[in-house]
Order: C-alpha cells, then structure tokens, then sequence
C-alpha cells in the first residue's frame, strides 16, 4: 500500500508518501516538512490564527514536493492519510480538506488519523518493531505511557495531571530567555552546565501510579532564573532541568515497565518512546537505563521523525488501511480526541 500522509495539526505543514508491503516491509518514498518557525517566533509560541494561513498558503506546494520527491504519480496511490486532531482545529482542518479532496479526485479511501497515533507508530519507520509494546509519548501536548497492541488499540496506563514534558522544556527555556521552540535550545545550553548546581522538586514521589506532573519543577526553575546572571549558572539550571525531566520519565517509566511485565507474562518486553522530546539525548539515555534494569528492549524514532512529520501519519493510515480501518469524507477535525478513543470509527463520541 502507497499512502500520501498530511500533518497540520500545529506548526508544522507536512507531507509524505510512505509505502507498507503486505509482509510489513515499511519504505519513507519523501517526507516534506515546512515549518512556520519565523511566522511563530516574534510571539514566542504558536499563534493559531497565524498557524490554520500558513498551512492554507503552504499545503499545496509542500504536497506536490511530497509526491514529486517520492517519484510517483497520484495514480500510484492507494489511499490518503490526514491528521483529523488532536491539535489547532484551524489547522487540522486545512490538512483533512485537502485529503479529502485527493480521495474524492483520485476515488483512494480517506484515513482520518489520530496525531498521536501517528507519534506512536513512529518508532516502526526507522525500525521493525513488532506489537504489543509499552510506549512512552512526550511531546509538547502530551506525556503519557501506554500499551500498544496495534492501531486502534492503545491502552493508557498514565497521563499528565499538569504539563506535557515538552511544554515544561518550552516554559523553562523560555524563563532562561532562550528562543522558541524551547527544548533543542535548552538541550545545547545543558551540554556545558553541571547539573548538581540546583535543587529542584521532584514531584510525586512515592505515588503508586504512572502518572506525571512538571508545574512544580516549572515555577521552581522560573524562581531560579530570575536570580540568575552569569552564563554559567543558565548552563547550570537548564542541565539541572533536564536531568529533572529524565529522572521524572525515568521514574515513571519504571513503574510502567513493572506493570506491564506482570500483565505479559512470558511475552516479549518491547519499550518505545515517542514524540518530540525523544530526540533528547538525556531523556533517551535515562530510558535506555529503564530497559536494561527491566530486561526491555529500547527503541525510539529516527531524529528526523520525532517531532512532527507526515511520515508517521502515512504510516499509521497504512497500518489502519491494511487493517480496512478507512473513513467516510464527512470525517470531522476534533480538537481533542484521546489516543484510547482512537478506535475504528474516527467520528466524535465527544469532543
Ligand atoms: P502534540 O504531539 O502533543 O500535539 P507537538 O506536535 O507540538 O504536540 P512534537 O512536535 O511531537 O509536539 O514535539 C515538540 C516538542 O518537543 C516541543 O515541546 C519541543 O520543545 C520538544 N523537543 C524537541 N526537541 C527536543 C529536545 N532535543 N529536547 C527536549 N525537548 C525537545
Ligand atoms: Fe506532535
Ligand atoms: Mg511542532
């Protein structure tokens, strides 16, 4: 099956032509990504209003390349795949649109997919990694662990009761005055500071659950930098940050694992982390740490499919379409829509 993939559900506008043997085998033709970086950066965050133009003005031409780059005519195709949510409604809208009228043009089924599905699956285009695995999702809206045992079956085991990792990386990096997007930034900053230089919080502690919270670590780093003055210290804080935020994945992901063994007894024990945060070295490395006390093995996404990308979105329409998992064109865009609800039908229960 050859899918042409469509992200637009925040700032980035993306297109892909992903293709998926019947065996499995899975092949990235293109993946095309434009980011709206200089539109969003004078405001230090995505401005929806500014985010639903941009993906109207670059959808077009980022497809095109998509297809182009992939060498395939429209005619090759066996179907499209757009993000329908969770995200900027604005946005998402543009991409589902224009996969609506490719499927309509082109008579290919439409498949309406979840954003983080797309996050979830991503893992498997670098790497064959077969389900059920245990999934660790960080990304700027999200940060939660969850079994996954296919497309349309994922199980959240704990979510955020606050931020999202990524969203904490961002407030921090903004409160160290460093650029939007805030966690490559801070990611560079910490490679030079010690992190024993600051206490920060750890936040719940001895709770029995796999869940998150990083508001605490958030106003506790904000406090620090204010006081700061030397570029040492900055150097100092965003590695105390960052080791904060692994220790805190760290420990939950422990949890999870713990758990998740007891419920797979004798199955093979597979860990995934996904999202953007998963391009952080130090993250990753406390992860890898979590496999090998647990005995799991530790895969993440190739660098370039950790943030956003249409690549991943292709791939879960493919994995849904195999699986004959397709969508009407009354398919609407949902703002919210949990993983867990991801089921066959993408259409609102409630959102
Ligand atoms: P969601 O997927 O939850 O809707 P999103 O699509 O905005 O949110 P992603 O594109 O997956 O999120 O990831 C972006 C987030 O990843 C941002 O918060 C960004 O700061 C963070 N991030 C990217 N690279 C790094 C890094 N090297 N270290 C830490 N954080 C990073
Ligand atoms: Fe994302
Ligand atoms: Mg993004």
């Amino acid at each position: 099956l050859t899918l042409l993939g469509l992200e637009t559900s925040c700032d980035e506008t993306a297109a892909a032509v992903v293709r998926r043997t019947d065996d499995g085998q899975i092949t990235v033709l293109s993946s095309i990504i434009g980011t709206q970086f200089e539109q969003h950066a004078p405001f230090g965050g995505v401005v929806p209003e500014i985010a639903a133009r941009a993906h109207v003005e670059a959808i077009d031409a980022i497809a095109a390349e998509a297809m182009r780059a992939a060498g395939i005519g429209f005619d090759a195709l066996d179907g499209v795949a757009a993000t329908a949510g969770p995200g900027l409604v604005g946005g998402v809208m543009v991409g589902l649109a224009f996969g609506k009228a490719v499927a309509l043009a082109r008579n290919v089924p439409l498949v309406a997919v979840n954003h983080l599905e797309g996050h979830a699956v991503s893992a498997r285009l670098g790497a064959d990694i077969p389900y059920p695995f245990l999934l660790l999702l960080v990304s700027g809206g999200h940060c939660q662990l969850l079994e996954v045992a296919g497309v349309g079956a994922c199980t959240r085991l704990g979510t955020t009761i606050d931020d999202a990792a990524g969203e904490a990386f961002d407030k921090i990096a903004k409160s160290l005055g460093l650029p939007y997007p805030g966690g490559p930034a801070l990611e560079k900053l910490a490679a030079t500071g010690d992190p024993s230089k600051f206490e920060l919080p750890r936040a719940l502690l001895g709770r029995k659950d796999c869940d998150f919270s990083f508001s605490g670590l958030k106003t506790a780093a904000a406090r620090q930098a204010e006081k700061i003055t030397d570029e040492t210290s900055r150097a100092d804080l965003a590695a105390a940050v960052q080791a904060a935020i692994a220790r805190q994945l760290s420990e939950r992901t422990d949890r999870a694992m713990k758990l998740y063994r007891d419920s797979h007894p004798g199955q093979a024990l597979r860990f995934v982390v996904a999202g953007g945060v998963a391009a952080n070295g130090a993250v990753k490395a406390a992860l890898r740490k979590n496999c090998d006390d647990n005995g799991f093995s530790f895969d993440a996404p190739p660098l370039a499919y950790c943030t956003d990308n249409a690549a991943m979105i292709a791939l879960a329409g493919a994995e849904r379409l195999a699986l004959g998992l397709v969508d009407d064109l009354d398919a609407v865009a949902r703002p919210r829509w949990p993983l867990d609800e991801a089921s066959a039908l993408s259409h609102p229960s409630s959102s």
